[in-house]
């Protein structure tokens, strides 16, 4: 599944090929990924429009439209990539926004549970309304942190999935960065101390920009695998890495799940009561 860093790459990949391009004609294959929407609606309201701006919010990708927001949410498998319209449909393709310089925005998708929604200008998109803090971009103070960790039982690892706390935070950095920060996964996320609370702002941030760093090329191998297997995995710290020994203490790593979702931590090091 592509993870923030992934979004975040494929937005700078497209942003300076739709700058300012009018999108001539929409087509959709797949009704159920537009709804509301249907086809014809979306395809009519999209058409003659200009691209005023790209760009991401928590894993969603948002172009600016002249009079509405198109969002795209990629999910599972979902891709988003200009290519020359003569070039032909690729495999798996199920959205075209024509262009006006013959090119088109195609939307690939092998599972079909990305997301395409058209917000207009003045309506409330709900499904950005919830999110919370930026993790590349907003700075969070453990003070704000801990007023928003005060009220939550549950524990930490869930609690970075939680959109309505950080927003785009996936599973695999959800280790990721409680491993750099040595946190206890399992630790309830209202009993985290200061020290813990100073270590998780300071890493959401870094882990993610870490990643973004190397986004390019991990994001060509993860659409080449289809999001399986690779050199994408072997480069993280403690993801994937069940008991292979920790990289800062050599105890073996561990797996637990978590909410139905595997977490990895090194029961040594992140061995917070
Ligand atoms: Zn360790």
């Amino acid at each position: 599944m592509p993870e923030l860093p992934e979004v975040e790459t494929v937005v700078r990949e497209i942003r300076a090929e739709l700058l300012n391009r009018s999108i001539t004609a929409a087509r959709f294959a797949i009704p159920r990924q537009l709804q509301p929407h249907t086809p014809r609606g979306l395809a009519r309201a999209v058409a003659g429009q200009t691209i005023r701006d790209v760009r991401r919010r928590g894993k969603h990708i948002l172009l600016q439209l002249d009079r509405g927001l198109l969002l795209v949410h990629l999910r599972m498998t979902g891709r988003l990539y200009v290519r020359e319209a003569a070039d032909g449909e690729r495999a798996h393709e199920r959205a075209w926004f024509h262009l006006d310089d013959g090119r088109v925005l195609a939307f690939r998708d092998a599972r079909t549970l990305g997301v395409i929604r058209y917000v207009r200008e003045g309506e409330s998109p709900a499904m950005l309304n919830c999110l919370g803090w930026e993790p590349l971009s907003d700075r969070v103070s453990p003070e704000e942190l801990k007023i928003v960790l005060s009220r939550r039982t549950i524990a930490v690892k869930p609690l970075l999935l939680d959109q309505k706390v950080w927003a785009g935070i996936g599973n695999i950095y959800a280790s990721e960065i409680l491993w750099e920060a040595r946190i206890n996964p399992r630790k309830r996320a209202s009993r985290l101390t200061r020290s813990e609370m100073e270590r998780l702002c300071q890493w959401v941030p870094r882990v993610l920009k870490r990643a973004l760093d190397r986004g390019g090329s991990t994001l060509r191998n993860f659409v080449g695998a289809d999001g399986r297997g690779g050199s994408y995995q072997r480069e993280f710290r403690v993801y994937g890495r069940e008991g292979e020994p920790c990289l800062r203490c050599r105890a073996p790593v561990r797996r637990i799940v978590q909410a139905q979702r595997s977490t990895y931590f090194c029961p040594r090091c992140q061995n917070t009561k």
